[in-house]
């Protein structure tokens, strides 16, 4: 009950309160002042095509610029308020940037690809999600098609029964939905199969490691093997080396998202990279 309703229970001060729900209630009062005083900024980081090194899209990541601790990562903040109604209100706020940037960009001319926004349990959960994401849409002037939402299976599998038809009717409005980190969740392959998702994004965790553990390599090729099969697409996550790349082309997957390719940047350097004509274009040489 008091964990739904998130910080308002905790507002009097308990001198049992542990140093984690202090943090929490701390984080989530800063974060309320964060979003009015517009310290929060979407960074965007660059998926490309590793056999030609073009960009194909961009994921939109959450940042906190912090007026005394300066750039607070979302792996601080994020955790702490998902429980809490903050995490929806900050869901929208990235959403609507993204879309607003992406829009912009379009109209420019230029070929960011699609942008993929991270949606957090409690979005998904919440059953005016689409009607929501209908309006960001139609303010910013973006198209459904140029944006991809990423859910976690964890998410997915929480409340199955709402999810499922939510995800179908985001994917019939033309939004591309993505599943983010997998590997890493229960997946139910049974469910997979009636998932409305268009691609698998394979978590880093395997990707770090594939090149010296043999085991991270098998699962790379086993989830390979089931997009093939259930025809989604695939991209891996935190590319850092050119070893990785040639061993994930190896395997037959050619979609990638990693530092060896760009860290995510504001919107101002991503442009640039757009602008130089980049985008679309070879980004590594
Ligand atoms: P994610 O959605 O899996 O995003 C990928 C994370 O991996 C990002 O961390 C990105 O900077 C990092 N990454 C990308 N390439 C590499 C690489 O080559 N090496 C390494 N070591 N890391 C790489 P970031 O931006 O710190 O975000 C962490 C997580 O926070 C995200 O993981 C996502 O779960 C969450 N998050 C970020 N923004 C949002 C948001 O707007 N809404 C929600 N609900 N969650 C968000
Ligand atoms: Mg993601
Ligand atoms: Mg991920
Ligand atoms: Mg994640």
């Amino acid at each position: 009950e008091a964990k739904r309703k998130g910080g308002a229970r905790y507002k009097l001060f308990d001198p049992s309160m542990s140093e984690y729900a202090f943090n929490r209630m701390e984080t989530e009062a800063g974060l309320r002042k964060a979003i009015e005083n517009r310290e929060l900024e979407v960074y965007y980081q660059p998926q490309v095509d590793m056999n030609s090194g073009r960009l194909t899209g961009t994921e939109a990541l959450v940042r906190w610029q912090h007026p005394e601790k300066g750039l607070v990562m979302p792996g601080a903040f994020i955790p702490l308020i998902e429980e809490s109604r903050l995490i929806v209100d900050i869901g929208e706020y990235v959403l609507r940037e993204a879309c607003r940037v992406q829009a912009a960009w379009c109209r420019a001319g230029y070929e960011p690809g699609r942008v993929s926004v991270n949606l957090a349990g409690a979005q998904l959960h919440d059953s005016g999600l689409d009607r929501i994401i209908a309006r960001i849409l139609t303010e910013t002037g973006c198209k459904p098609e140029w944006l991809e939402l990423e859910v976690t299976e964890g998410f997915i599998m929480e409340d199955p029964a709402a999810s499922v038809p939510m995800l179908k009717r985001l994917r019939d409005m033309g939004i591309s939905l993505a599943i983010d980190d997998f590997g890493t969740g229960y997946s139910s392959l049974a469910y997979l199969k009636r998932l409305p998702v268009s691609r698998l994004k394979i978590d880093q965790s395997f990707v770090r490691n594939s090149v010296m553990d043999p085991d991270d390599a098998v699962i790379i090729e086993a989830i390979i093997a089931l997009a093939g099969k259930l025809k989604l697409g695939l991209i891996a996550e935190g590319v850092e080396t050119h070893n990785q790349t040639e061993l994930l082309l190896e395997l037959g997957c050619d979609q990638a998202q990693g530092y060896l390719y760009g860290r995510p940047v504001p919107h101002q350097e991503l442009e640039l990279m757009l602008k130089s004509g980049r985008g679309g274009h070879q980004i590594v040489q």
